[in-house]
């Protein structure tokens, strides 16, 4: 049931003016025959005649249906089919009602006009001229020839072929551009309503982050008194006492709190980036130097990667560094039983854009599914109360997108998780090509200065789509891209025809 439901969809979804032409063109063939039979001095015996006909059309006109309906995808060789039994029909209403004189002649001009319609003006032309002959081969033995009466007649199937064929093919043609609109009109609108989603959320991050700082200053001072004076009162106070218990609680907390106003504060902080290049590997040799201490202590295995040859990027080194720290850490709060600690480098290239990646991957409890939607979230944590701010993999996320580059998980519960960095970079032979601020002229028109209005300039100008652009990670910075909605309509992007090597 649910199949034949299933079917009728199909069919309903792909049925067409001309499909419905078809099927009306039946009624009015059988209806024609029916009244004819009612209202014209018939004889009795032809009447039984044009009953077995009639009874003939019905049959394959359902056979046809039925095979319309099973395989709607080629009703245009059903279609064929059935131009067959019309002009067997036709041929036998006409031999039976009197040859030449027939008025059921008029069933070819139906046949060729409807399939002119569907196939254009060639099959339309192709429909006549067999309609001419089978016309000849029914009238012949039954009625006289009437040359100019006969060329009269056919000389319509021809003029009807074709001004109709033209017009179904000038119609699809519009049909076909209005579709590609509609097409483009929907993508458009999707892609606007994604832009204007991030621009809503970051927004709101920005808002947020502001207040955050304002607060997160107010409380800095209070804290840090409160913080000298529990240490002061601690040197104080006797040993082995209740107070003194309390003195160190108040420490350990004003440091934890004071910990949470750090990262708040680098959270929401304004960028201030002093970029140079920098290579990746070096940066990661530096960290293993830095664990090899704290991994034996904690009965980890530590592995490091560095891709050869590795080209430098631009970044803040420190930056980069605190990112990898922070991944570094988790990493190993979530082994707490020991574990493989691995570090590594290698290149990507994704929509025409270089990158250097840093995998860091343990082989800890990993995280499921609905928890990698969130772990990016400021203040979500899936430690324990008192372990972490649950700022860490967003001060991550915020270095990344400063760095025009991202961040990506890819874990499952219970198999380990990889952390990795991606941050962009031009390949040599690339930087002293066009940049998108020379051909797109953005801010330069304006005031003169590209580096004042393009978010891409001046490190990023031959992959701005992917770094400020509708592909990038984060939000879309450049003012073009916000209006085109999709880069690759750019023509800078068609310019560069950016593409990965295979
Ligand atoms: S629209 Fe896209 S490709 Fe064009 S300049 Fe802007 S970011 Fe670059």
């Amino acid at each position: 049931m649910s199949t034949l439901r299933a079917r009728y969809e199909s069919v309903r979804s792909g049925f067409e003016i001309a499909d419905a032409g078809f099927l009306v063109l039946r009624f009015i063939a059988l209806a024609g025959t029916v009244g004819w039979l009612l209202v014209a001095p018939v004889p009795r015996d032809t009447v039984s005649t044009f009953l077995r006909i009639a009874g003939f059309f019905l049959s394959y006109c359902a056979l046809g249906y039925t095979l319309l309906f099973f395989r709607f995808d080629r009703k245009r060789d059903t279609y064929r089919l059935l131009l067959l039994f019309d002009l067997s029909f036709v041929y036998l209403l006409v031999v039976h009602s009197g040859g030449f004189a027939s008025s059921f002649f008029i069933g070819f001009y139906l046949l060729t006009a409807l399939h002119a319609f569907y196939y254009g003006y060639r099959s339309g032309l192709g429909v006549a001229v067999v309609c001419t002959v089978v016309y000849l081969l029914a009238g012949l033995p039954v009625s006289a020839f009437e040359p100019i009466d006969f060329l009269l007649r056919v000389s319509f199937l021809f003029l009807i072929a074709l001004p109709i064929g033209l017009l179904s093919a000038i119609l699809r043609t519009d049909k076909e551009k209005i579709e590609s609109l509609n097409r483009d009109l929907t993508d458009s609108l999707e892609s606007l309503k994604r832009l204007q989603g991030k621009l809503l959320e970051v927004e709101k991050l920005s808002a947020l982050g502001r207040l955050t700082a304002d607060v997160a200053h107010e409380i800095r001072n209070p804290l840090t008194a409160i913080g000298g004076f529990a240490k002061r009162l601690k040197k104080h106070l006797p040993e082995n006492t209740a107070e003194i218990e309390y003195a160190r609680i108040i420490v350990q907390e004003v440091e934890r709190l004071e910990r949470i106003l750090r990262d708040t504060l680098t959270f929401s902080r304004e960028a201030r980036f002093h970029l140079r290049y920098a290579d990746m590997n070096t940066l990661l040799a530096r960290t293993e130097a830095k664990l090899s201490d704290i991994c034996r202590e904690r009965r980890l295995l530590l592995a490091v990667r560095q891709a050869p040859g590795l080209p430098s990027c631009i970044v803040d080194d420190d930056q980069i560094r605190q990112a990898l720290d922070n991944l570094v850490n988790n990493a190993i709060d979530a082994m707490a039983d020991g574990g493989t600690l691995v570090l590594a480098t290698r290149t990507a290239c994704e929509n025409g854009t270089h990158y250097v990646v840093i995998d860091v991957s343990d082989t800890g409890p990993g995280i499921s599914p609905d928890l990698v939607q969130r772990i990016f979230e400021p203040f979500y944590s899936t430690k324990d109360i008192g372990h972490g701010t649950g700022l860490g993999l967003s001060i991550c996320k915020k270095i990344m997108e400063e760095h025009r580059g991202s961040i990506r998980v890819s874990a499952t519960a219970g198999g380990g998780a990889t952390f990795s960095l991606f941050i962009p970079y031009l390949p040599v032979e690339e930087i002293f090509k066009a940049q998108c601020w020379e051909v797109m002229r953005c801010g330069v028109d304006t005031i003169g200065n590209a580096a004042e209005k393009c978010p891409a300039y001046p490190n990023y100008g031959r992959i701005c789509w992917s770094v400020a652009g509708t592909l990038s990670e984060t939000k879309v910075h450049c003012t073009a891209a916000g209006k085109i909605g999709d880069c690759r309509k750019c023509t800078f992007y068609e310019i560069v025809s950016p593409s990965c090597p295979s």
